[in-house]
């Protein structure tokens, strides 16, 4: 079965037709549904959407998307047989295709299964779930939908591996979770759970020609306290990273699960140690993890996604892909360049679709770098940087029917001093809040809020970063059991600055 590319359209509906039988009354709906389905709401900038109809997807436009969503083949092994029998529908419950019909309607551009592994999953994951992928495809073609899995891997806990869009992507798939997901062996191997087995994996994903992505999800979910760790450790991440910066480029700012206080459970899953404004503490915390990776110069990245498993409203503690945290990347409509923007940092994220676009830029003399970029400026000159932020508030009601306002902004910057002198190094202390803005501070042009900010006598390489909130807090607090709605966030990505 082929996806985008049957071109003739009585081919397409022929196709179109079988499938919706083979899917239900889900591709029903998505035969015909329109790209932007909940009334009344604005997810994407209307120009850009106009301009994508008219089949300009070329373009480079904020492209929301969630990399990290479960199908029914998260489902259970029977393992009293041999070979085990899989189950499917017992951890995740809804088919590929519901999946990308509700990342449709929630604005999303570009969607990822990421199911769990088990033993012999990998088997699963080419023989059963990824046919039921292209069916997907062909019936919400609106949505790129990316192969890959919540690899389950070794010494850590569970991470995306997304897979270049390509003829052979199950196949891609196949080799490196039968080779080196930590439970697809059977009988188990406990050899596979190993650090250097980790390293061993990143080294063959570096090798490929088509290089896949991996991200680290709820990295503090097993963490007991604040600055403490648990499966997921600063050692393992920079490690992983100096083998394989262009692979291993970042974990979840915000973790999936945001929906568990709707039914009296932990934000995120976070059962130990909360989430900070539904962010990880190693994001949240100024000055903490993240920035102690920022400070040696990695390019080391967040994103927001759903971790959809069963949404609230049937028991379960999640939102739908894109109905509540979105991953913001800059790219044209394309497989290869939505991966390219995850590996660069072209990426905001945010909840509750508190805005829906965010630009920040740092310029100097003319020169001009965004997230992601570097600005190189002269030390000569005498070095300010002009920083700018440019937001774009919600035209229209969010996923829960809220038109949520921000509240504040904060211009964030640290310094970038190379590696540390040890790889657990947990804090980056010149990390501050150099400006906080609320709506006095900012301009409105055209659609958009601007904030200018001077940085005066640059001296040194540094980075800069912005996050927003819908609430009053200084400082994203520990979450306890509010509702969700009520703790609105967005982070940028980082621009970086170094002087020559
Ligand atoms: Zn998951």
């Amino acid at each position: 079965m082929t996806d985008k590319n049957i071109e003739d359209p009585e081919q397409t509906a022929i196709s179109r037709r079988r499938l919706v039988k083979y899917a239900g009354v889900g591709a029903t709906l998505a035969a015909a549904s329109p790209l932007v389905g909940a009334a009344g709401t604005a997810y994407a900038h209307d120009d850009d959407r106009k301009q994508e109809k008219s089949g300009d997807s070329g373009k480079r436009v904020w492209r929301a998307g969630d990399h990290h969503v479960h199908s029914e083949y998260s489902g259970e092994f029977d393992t009293s047989t041999n070979p085990p029998t899989f189950h499917k529908g017992a951890d995740a419950v809804y088919p590929i295709v519901t999946n990308a019909i509700m990342a449709k309607n929630f604005g999303l551009s570009w969607v990822m299964c990421t199911d769990h592994g088990g033993p012999t999953h990998s088997k699963v994951n080419l023989e059963q779930a990824y046919p039921d992928l292209l069916r997907s495809r062909v019936l919400v073609p609106e949505v790129l939908q990316f192969w890959g899995m919540e690899f389950d891997a070794p010494a850590l806990d569970h991470h995306t591996l997304m897979i270049p869009h390509h003829s052979d992507e199950a196949q891609q798939l196949f080799e490196l979770e039968s080779r080196f997901a930590k439970n697809d062996p059977f009988p188990a191997d406990r050899g596979r759970d190993t650090e250097a087995k980790m390293i061993e994996f990143l080294k063959a994903a570096k090798d490929m020609r088509r290089k896949p992505l991996v991200i680290a999800h709820h990295a503090s979910r097993s963490a007991t306290g604040l600055g403490v760790y648990g499966q997921d450790t600063p050692r393992e991440f920079r490690n992983g990273n100096n083998i394989a910066p262009e692979i291993y480029v970042g974990f979840e700012g915000a973790p999936g699960h945001q929906a568990g206080p709707l039914n009296g459970g932990a934000r995120g899953g976070y059962g130990n140690y909360p989430t900070h404004g539904g962010f990880d503490q190693m994001t949240a915390r100024v000055g903490g993890l993240w920035d102690s990776l920022l400070g040696e110069g990695r390019r080391w990245w967040i994103t927001a996604t759903s971790d959809s498993h069963v949404h609230w409203t049937r028991g379960g503690s999640d939102f739908w892909p894109g109905e509540y945290s979105k991953t913001h990347v800059l790219a044209r409509q394309d497989y290869a360049d939505i991966m390219d923007g995850l590996r660069n940092g072209r990426v905001w994220v945010g909840t509750g679709d508190l805005i829906t676009s965010l630009d920040l830029t740092a310029s100097n003399r003319g020169d001009e770098a965004a997230m992601g970029e570097t600005l190189t400026v002269s030390r000569r000159n005498r070095t300010d940087v002009e920083i700018e932020i440019r937001f774009r508030p919600l035209e229209g009601k969010n996923g829960n029917g809220d038109r949520p306002e921000v509240r504040r902004v904060d211009l964030i910057t640290g310094q970038i001093t190379g590696p540390s002198a040890g790889l657990d190094t947990d804090t980056n202390p010149t990390t501050k809040v150099v400006a906080r803005f609320g709506p006095r501070d900012w301009r409105r042009q055209g659609k958009e809020y601007v904030i200018k900010h001077t940085l005066r006598d640059v001296e040194g390489d540094m980075y800069a970063r912005v996050r927003g909130t819908s609430t009053d807090e200084v400082e994203p607090l520990a979450d306890g059991l509010e509702s969700p709605w009520d703790d609105l966030w967005f982070y940028s990505n980082p621009v970086f600055v170094h002087v020559r």
